[in-house]
């Protein structure tokens, strides 16, 4: 037997001591890598079933109710162990698990967000110029216009007629279908708007979408290519020119989610940004029975935007459906809120070697270190931050511990650099105490978005350790 070798005491002390980070990889247990991987292909599949917020929101009501969710109505009596789900406006969802204590303990809440940056067909879209024929759009959230420039794009949404109907369109992620692109000029014409900065080179009323060039037959007329798109449109939808009005259509990019790396240990995908961490809340509580504190997976619509609206963060429907939860137990709602905990699981800027100036490596999320814990997101002075406080933060750091759950701290990028915020304001405003963290992105807001699959499915773990929490 060979002798162990005795430490000195500097490295003893370096042990006792000293925090150090360390590559998930070496540490997670070969048993937990297939599970990391089965994990990683239902969440591709969530994300290519999901290109919208409503799109999301389909799909989770499939997977709850396999699950045993039911839909939630007023008055309900709800036991232990009851599953259920409502949906706010088709938009956002919540789900719950009740649980063996009553709500006056308050609840463990996953919040994430399900809407992504895109691009929004404006309410009168539809031109033709110089024979083709292009929608007008409106972006949605902080993108960087020239990465949306000559790419596949898909067309999903909704089209509501006068009377009600909801007609429902999804163009470019069926087998076969057509796609749709914005062009840009080609680089032998481009010498002058080479020169302009980044963010001005695409202006934002330049993002037209091409969606034909076939002219009407035998006509004379004027318009003839936007006539023979609104033929399609018609024949296809039974949709004409003024339905535009009350449509909510969006171009999202037409790429599957697929493995990245020789190795296939990353996720390229659109919308990880916030669906990463939604689908870890979702597929967390789905496994979730008779958990002491009821749990809940919050997924909110228009964080991209601030939170604002009817199916954003900021409205009331959440606390209307908490409050009819608490009804149900004769409990004060605000009680429930003080004993509450919420992890706000969002997603944070992964440390990029190819942009090293604007991080501050140090304090920075690499990579396949596990889940992200943001103490405070926001700019400037961390303003539009929760900031959550050293007791929450302990908390949470004892809990994913004590569940093995890989984690690291987390911040948005260098003081100063810019910044950004979360739902996690709007739940601490609440009187929840509320911690950020999520899956590290690289090129977050882009198009086709990265992250690790270690982190994926950390956060998974810890999103489920949340839950199962006493
Ligand atoms: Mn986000
Ligand atoms: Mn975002």
């Amino acid at each position: 037997m060979a002798e162990e070798k005795k430490m000195t005491r500097g490295e003893q002390l370096r042990k006792a001591l000293c925090y150090t980070k360390k590559n998930g990889y070496d540490k997670v247990e070969a048993a937990e890598l297939e599970a990391m991987e089965t994990y990683s292909i239902g969440y591709k599949q969530f994300l290519d079933a999901g290109k919208t917020e409503r799109e999301c929101v389909d799909y989770t009501i499939r997977l709850a109710e396999a699950a045993g969710f039911k839909e939630y109505k007023r008055g309900m009596e709800l036991k232990a162990g009851d599953k259920v789900y409502q949906v706010n406006r088709g938009k956002a969802i919540v789900l719950a698990v009740m649980g063996q204590k009553g709500l006056e303990h308050g609840v463990s809440i996953g919040a994430a967000h399900i809407d992504a940056p895109r691009i929004d067909m404006k309410q009168n879209p539809l031109y033709e110029a110089d024979e083709l024929a292009f929608l007008k759009t409106h972006y949605y959230g902080g993108i960087r216009k020239y990465q949306w420039v000559a790419i596949p794009l898909e067309l999903h949404g909704v089209v509501v007629l006068k009377n009600g109907e909801t007609i429902r369109v999804s163009v470019g992620n069926g087998e076969g279908d057509p796609v749709f692109t914005i062009d840009d000029l080609l680089p032998h014409l481009g010498v002058e708007q080479s020169k302009k900065p980044l963010g001005e080179a695409i202006p934002g009323e330049s993002l037209n979408i091409l969606v034909g060039s076939r002219p009407f037959a035998d006509d004379e007329g004027e318009n003839r290519v936007k006539l023979c798109t609104l033929e399609l449109l018609h024949k296809r939808y039974g949709i004409v020119e003024e339905d535009f009005v009350s449509a909510e259509l969006s171009v999202v990019p037409a790429f599957k989610a697929s493995d990245v790396g020789f190795d296939r240990s990353m996720i390229g995908a659109y919308g990880h940004d916030d669906r990463v961490c939604s689908y870890a809340a979702l597929a967390a509580i789905l496994q979730i029975e008779h958990p002491e504190r009821t749990a809940i997976c919050m997924l909110a619509d228009k964080e991209e935007i601030g939170s604002e609206g009817v199916t954003g963060m900021k409205s009331a429907a959440f606390d209307t459906f908490m409050e009819d939860l608490c009804a149900g137990q004769n409990v004060p709602l605000r009680v429930c809120y003080e004993n509450s905990f919420c992890l706000s699981a969002d997603v944070t800027a992964a440390y990029d070697p190819n942009f090293a100036d604007v991080y501050e490596k140090r304090n920075s999320a690499l990579v396949n270190y596990g889940i992200g814990i943001c103490k405070y997101t926001g700019s400037r002075g961390k303003s539009g931050a929760s900031d959550a406080s050293a007791e929450v933060v302990a908390k949470v750091r004892s809990i994913f511990d004590e569940a093995n759950v890989l984690w690291q701290t987390a911040e948005l990028g260098k003081v100063d650099a810019g910044g950004g915020g979360t739902v996690a304001m709007y739940m601490a405003e609440r009187n929840i105490d509320t911690l950020d963290a999520g899956v590290p992105v690289l090129s977050m807001h882009a198009p086709f978005e990265t992250v690790g699959k270690l982190d994926c499915y950390m956060t998974f773990k810890g999103m489920k350790a949340i839950f199962e929490a006493k």
